[in-house]
């Protein structure tokens, strides 16, 4: 069994009179020995003061995107050695906002991931279906797609993270049955056992869409659900730490 990581994602959400929530997250998750792993996704202007309300405890912070490049002529875009030197340990890669407001499709989304473990980040890495691709029967074929492409160039199973975010559920209220998100994860590790080998099985896959405190118990014990990412419920610091409590009773 994988160590679980619970994981919010903040959005354009949060200015420095929020960093009280990420004191309070860190004191909470302390050093968490033997439990959960436990992050934050900030907006990259509160990612140094971030890391540094979380220094000394169990909790990590992560920026939200990066460029594929290293450094250029990329106005307003940040790149991984930047997340990195802010204190980034983490970086979300490929969230649907950005594959469909921002057209970062698989094949960007596979050099945003290359980027980031050149800069030594973890990338979480987001895939899922939207409702019409479910409803038309074809959700595994497309979860095949998107892996195969956005995982192309990325070698090594060491430092990935995997979140299936069904686009349906982001942000809706609406929840994947716990048959849905079985079905995805299982077949999730099983490409990326055939694509790794045995370190398919060590690589986290995260569920994500409108988890919360009320279903936190129900998903997270799920086989091949290693933890949480959490867009909402991620902002206030009370329903943030009762998922990542459900996680930690789970995982100690
Ligand atoms: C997300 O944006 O990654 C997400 C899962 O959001 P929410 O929890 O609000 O559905």
């Amino acid at each position: 069994m994988n160590r679980k990581l619970i994981a919010g994602n903040w959005k354009m959400n949060g200015l420095r009179a929020d960093l009280p929530t990420i004191r309070e997250v860190a004191t909470a998750a302390g050093a968490s020995l033997g439990g959960p792993d436990v992050l934050l996704c900030v907006p990259a202007t509160l990612l140094s003061e971030a890391a540094r309300e979380a220094a000394g405890s169990a909790l990590s912070v992560g920026g939200q995107t990066c460029h594929p490049a290293e450094k250029g002529a990329f106005t307003g875009d940040i790149s991984a050695r930047m997340l990195r030197e802010l204190g980034a340990n983490y970086v979300i890669v490929g969230h649907s906002e950005r594959r469909t407001g921002h057209g970062e499709t698989d094949e960007i989304v596979a050099s945003q991931a290359r980027a980031a473990v050149n800069a030594g980040l973890t990338p979480i890495l987001c895939i899922g279906e939207t409702l019409a691709e479910r409803t038309a029967g074809e959700t595994l074929k497309v979860i095949e797609g998107q892996l195969a492409g956005s995982l192309s160039g990325l070698d090594s199973a060491a430092s990935l993270v995997l979140a299936y975010e069904p686009l349906w559920a982001i942000g809706t209220g609406k929840v994947a049955t716990a048959g849905q998100i079985a079905e995805v994860h299982a077949f999730i590790r099983k490409f990326l056992v055939s694509r790794y080998g045995d370190a398919g099985t060590g690589v986290r896959i995260l569920y994500g869409g409108s988890l919360n405190p009320g279903n936190a118990a129900e998903i997270l014990p799920i086989p091949n659900v290693d933890g949480g990412l959490i867009g909402g419920a991620s902002l206030k610091a009370g329903d943030f730490l009762a998922i990542y409590t459900t996680a930690r009773a789970l995982t100690v």
